[in-house]
């Protein structure tokens, strides 16, 4: 009971909305009760939910990310990623959602997001459904 997701980003930070793509593997892991966990297997990305209605959260969101944690700065790691590490483990791998009907039940103004921090590259995201 595990779905892949294969995603594109197009920017070094980019708040990309995998809403609709995590119901669609819901569906295809044919869901009924029970939790569904979404994790990106990457280092310098993300997982996270947050509000889809107004786009100027994401910005914000990732402005903010900056501010605490610029890409120059005195950092030892030599592949020179090391802000979008840091920022990878500010927002964690992973988020779990509770299925009711097989439907997520996300809030009205939440959304999935994968948050990419060195990007463009195509990454990859598991949906794995725990029934109960
Ligand atoms: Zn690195």
């Amino acid at each position: 009971m595990l779905e892949t997701i294969n995603v594109a980003t197009a920017a070094r930070a980019q708040l990309l909305d995998i809403t609709r793509e995590v119901r669609e593997a819901l569906l295809r892991l044919g869901a009924g009760e029970g939790l569904c966990h979404v994790f990106v297997p990457h280092t310098t990305a993300g997982i996270t939910i947050n509000e889809n209605a107004d786009p100027s959260v994401q910005r914000d969101i990732l402005v903010y990310l900056d501010r605490l944690v610029p890409w120059q700065s005195d950092y030892a790691h030599s592949e020179g990623n090391s802000a979008a590490h840091i920022k990878a483990s500010l927002l964690g791998s992973s988020v779990t959602v509770p299925v009711e009907r097989g439907r997520l039940a996300l809030g009205t103004w939440q959304g999935i997001y994968l948050a990419e921090f060195d990007g463009p590259r195509h990454r990859r995201v598991v949906v794995k459904l725990v029934t109960e």
